[in-house]
């Protein structure tokens, strides 16, 4: 089969075995993996450093053609769930906690020893993947047919999403989660007060972002310099008034100037969520922090139940980001990555 692996910090697409189940778990046929920001990130850091072991891909949704267990997958917002069988299709995170660890009983999942050591086998650019019984049971769901695939390729990094604005302290419908209608679907949360939040950098992810805290009855306005991305947050309702100052501020550009951004906007005793790697050494200032009390608080990486409410979100028709992607083919991946460096496109998404 074909995987793509990065060779002296260069992308290149290598025909390899295909992987066998030696252990509990599923061979899942790729069918699309979104391009994300941290595998730019990656290649980027592989060029300067072409030793290191880099798993390129993970915003996978695929079929599952082989499975050796009966679990059913991860169902904190669905009691119906029935065990996974070959021919479902399925979408997945690449991390899961052991969920007994001190990091895990604190809420800290993405800080656990076995969150970190985990993933998907070789890589979600590939024909196909293996994925452990741990998967399976903690971020695995089931598609529904009626889903568009390419839509279901966000439930990763907007699980990304819904974790830092879970950590900035909203709830998604008050209590628990669970306000529902009578069909069972999630109700717009009215607890939240109603913050005014900024989102800084209005790529995919930014976009994302912005539309989760419109779910959680937050008002999102968004900050980009680019005004390409300035004008599709628009056609979402996403805009930025710069008259306002902000209750929270998401950090999803790798740009260290939007720090400054992020200080002249932020509200005195505010929060900033920190979502994003820059390049180099750059921080907030022990004084900003100080005189304006400010919170600064980092989101890396989402929990099961952050991926639940994700792709709960997703399947109902909260988060709908159909044909903002562009697509391309496995081989074209360099392509792909290039176009995303450059900005030529707002989202690769890469069919397998
Ligand atoms: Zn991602
Ligand atoms: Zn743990």
């Amino acid at each position: 089969m074909k995987s793509a692996i990065l060779k002296n910090g260069k992308i290149k697409i290598v025909e390899m075995e295909k992987p066998i189940l030696t252990e509990k778990g599923a061979i899942i046929k790729v069918l699309t993996c979104g391009l994300c920001g941290s595998d730019i990130v990656k290649i980027k850091d592989a060029a300067k450093n072409p030793d290191s072991k880099v798993i390129l891909g993970h915003e996978v949704v695929g079929k599952i053609v082989e499975i050796n267990t009966e679990i059913i997958g991860n169902s904190y917002y669905n009691d119906n769930a029935m065990p996974f069988k070959a021919g479902d299709i399925v979408c997945l995170g690449h991390h899961y906690p052991c969920n007994s660890c001190d990091m895990c009983k604190n809420g800290n999942h993405s800080m656990c020893k076995t969150f970190k050591a985990v993933n998907i086998s070789p890589a979600g650019f590939s024909e196909y993947i293996y994925v452990s019984e741990g998967h399976l049971k903690n971020t695995v769901f089931k598609v529904p047919k009626e889903l568009d695939i390419e839509n279901v390729t966000f439930v990763e990094p907007f699980a990304c999403c819904i974790r830092a604005i879970r950590r900035a302290g909203y709830d998604f419908c008050g209590k628990n989660d669970m306000t529902k209608n009578e069909k069972n679907e999630f109700v717009k949360c009215t607890e939240n007060p109603r913050h005014k939040a900024l989102v800084i950098g209005l790529g995919s992810i930014g976009l994302l972002m912005s539309l989760g805290l419109k779910a959680f009855n937050i008002e999102a306005f968004g900050y980009d310099i680019n005004p390409k991305r300035q004008d599709l947050a628009a056609k979402y309702g996403v805009k930025f008034d710069q008259n306002l100052r902000y209750d929270t501020i998401f950090m999803t550009s790798g740009s260290h100037s939007a720090i400054d951004t992020a200080l002249e906007y932020i509200k005195d005793g505010g929060k900033i969520v920190v979502f994003s790697s820059v390049q180099g050494d750059f921080g907030y200032r022990n004084n900003d922090i100080y005189y304006k009390e400010l919170t600064i608080l980092g989101s890396y990486s989402p929990a099961p139940v952050d991926l639940a409410l994700s792709f709960e979100l997703i399947k109902q028709g909260w988060i709908d980001l159909t044909g903002v992607s562009t697509n391309y083919a496995l081989d074209n991946l360099a392509e792909a990555v290039n176009d995303t460096m450059l900005n030529k496109i707002f989202k690769a998404c890469i069919k397998v």
